[in-house]
């Protein structure tokens, strides 16, 4: 058998290519797949979980033969049934190296499959850092590019803006690089592909000088901000409002590069046994008693409500505690349309809590800013965007009612002009997001180019990209 190793997976009898894969396949009692969120399951007719690139063609080949999906997975941190199939899953935490660090020209090569965490240790090394970065570093490299995961600073672009070029596995087994400058159309579908141009492989990403950030945090009036909105959005490099509105408070966070000493801030309170425990003891007992929600919000809010400064590596200022299990929702939305948005929903949700039948959301709203890019599908395509993130927290893994609030906040975000953030769940069909991105059909081209038979178009893409009737809640655990 040694000799098959290096033969084309295409001259490999079934049999024996199925005793290669053995190993790397995931006991079928333990073949199971939940999202972070515990919001969608699936159960694949495989889960693989390559360690090399050789074992990632062998996946390819026995799906070509057997007429199967591929579906590559990173942590499942993706809130939506984007990551789920019923065909085979490609597991690519295994392929976590990092193969190049050029600090001299400040890039970084690395295996899709490495996760940010582990991106910040392998920099720090050779003292470079991410350009910027989300709310945690628990993804996934290729997990993030695909979705377009942002951070935010209304002068930083989501961080797929950042990959200068990629090495991807393609559906009839070839290998592909593909940059600004080579095969540039595949390049620029991956850098939002949702995992259905190809397996990304290796990642060549841009990066800085390592840095440390100093965060100011304050806590202000709804009014005050939402007045005064561009001079606080473009007050620091890295800004970021968290709203609180049933006490019609903002958190705000302005935060700039440093050449000061580290010097962790962090609410006592909010990263207390009082800030996590009781919150969330609140938070189950609020399942049950709606009408605690906007006390505990108010709680909350007063748990972090003193002024704060730090200053810290850049990423430890950037992540933040997202505490337990949530359904959650996120929109882009024209920077230009935020402020009457932002009035729009706090007009609706002060209605909502008058109303003694209304709904009595938890908190809070997150608030954060990318600037324009070219790539198709990112929700920042084309201009300035201001992002608009609600959760609802499960306590203890318990669900709570979430659907007619993400109902009613999707009916605003949209006649804003609002995309959905491709990681997160919606409704939205081809035809609505055809009218949201002017190269949504450039995208499709590239899908029925290099994969015509539609090998990595798991059940999210046959969905929202190709218009194919698939339940939204088909990898829910109830049905209705
Ligand atoms: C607590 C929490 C905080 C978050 N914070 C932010 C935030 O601050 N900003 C933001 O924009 N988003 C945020 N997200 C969303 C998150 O960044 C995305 O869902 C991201 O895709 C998760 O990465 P992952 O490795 O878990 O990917 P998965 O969820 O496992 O997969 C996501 C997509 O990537 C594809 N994929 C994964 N690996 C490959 C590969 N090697 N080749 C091809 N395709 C691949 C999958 O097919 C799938 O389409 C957050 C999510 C959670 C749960």
């Amino acid at each position: 058998m040694s000799s098959q190793l290096h033969a084309h997976p295409s001259s490999i009898p079934s049999q024996i290519l199925y005793t290669l894969l053995t190993p790397i396949t995931v006991p079928s009692q333990r073949a199971r797949f939940t999202n972070w969120g515990q919001t969608f399951h699936c159960t694949p007719l495989a889960i693989f979980e390559p360690e090399n690139e050789f074992q990632c063609e062998l996946i390819l080949e026995l799906a070509r033969r057997e007429g199967k999906v591929v579906r590559a997975v990173g942590v499942g941190h993706s809130p939506s049934d984007l990551a789920c199939t019923n065909g085979f899953m490609l597991r690519t935490t295994k392929m976590n190296r990092v193969l190049e660090v050029n600090a001299e020209k400040r890039y970084v090569v690395a295996q899709g499959g490495i996760t940010l965490h582990e991106l910040h240790i392998e920099l720090a090394k050779s003292n470079l850092a991410m350009m910027n970065v989300g709310s945690i570093s628990d993804q996934t490299l290729a997990g993030i590019i695909t979705t377009a995961t942002h951070g935010s600073g209304i002068g930083y672009g989501v961080m797929s803006t950042h990959v200068m070029s990629l090495t991807l596995l393609l559906a009839d087994g070839s290998r592909a690089s593909c940059s600004l400058n080579e095969r540039s159309e595949l390049f620029i579908a991956t850098l939002c592909g949702l995992g259905a141009t190809g397996i990304i492989l290796s990642v060549q990403m841009e990066v800085e000088p390592a840095y440390r950030l100093k965060e100011y945090q304050e806590s202000l009036p709804f009014d005050e901000v939402v007045s005064n909105f561009d001079r606080l959005v473009y007050s620091a490099e890295h800004v970021r409002f968290w709203w609180f509105p049933t006490a019609d408070i903002i958190r705000c966070s302005y935060a700039d590069r440093t050449t000061e000493p580290k010097k962790p801030a962090g609410s006592w309170l909010w990263h207390s046994f009082l800030g996590y425990h009781v919150v969330q003891l609140l938070l189950f007992l609020g399942r049950f008693f709606l009408f605690l929600n906007p006390w505990i919000a108010n709680f909350a809010c007063w748990l972090i409500s003193n002024k704060s400064i730090g200053v810290d590596d850049g990423h430890h200022i950037f992540n933040v505690d997202c505490r337990y299990p949530q359904h959650t929702t996120e929109w882009a939305i024209p920077y230009e349309n935020a402020e009457a948005c932002l009035r729009d929903l706090r007009f609706w949700l002060a209605a909502e809590h008058e109303d003694p039948h209304g709904l009595r959301p938890h908190f809070p709203i997150e608030i954060r800013f990318s600037a324009p890019d070219e790539i198709f599908l990112s929700p920042s395509n084309g201009h300035r965007t201001c992002w608009l993130g609600i959760v609802q927290y499960k306590p203890y893994g318990f669900n709570v009612p979430y659907r007619k609030l993400f109902d009613g906040y999707e009916r605003i975000v949209s006649r804003h002009g609002g995309r959905p953030h491709w990681a997160k769940a919606h409704r939205l069909s081809p035809n609505t997001l055809r009218q949201l991105y002017p190269a949504f059909d450039d995208f499709t081209r590239v899908l029925e180019n290099v994969d015509p038979f539609g090998m990595f178009r798991n059940e999210y893409v046959q969905r929202h990209i190709m218009g194919r009737p698939i339940d939204v809640r088909i990898f829910k655990k109830r049905q209705l």
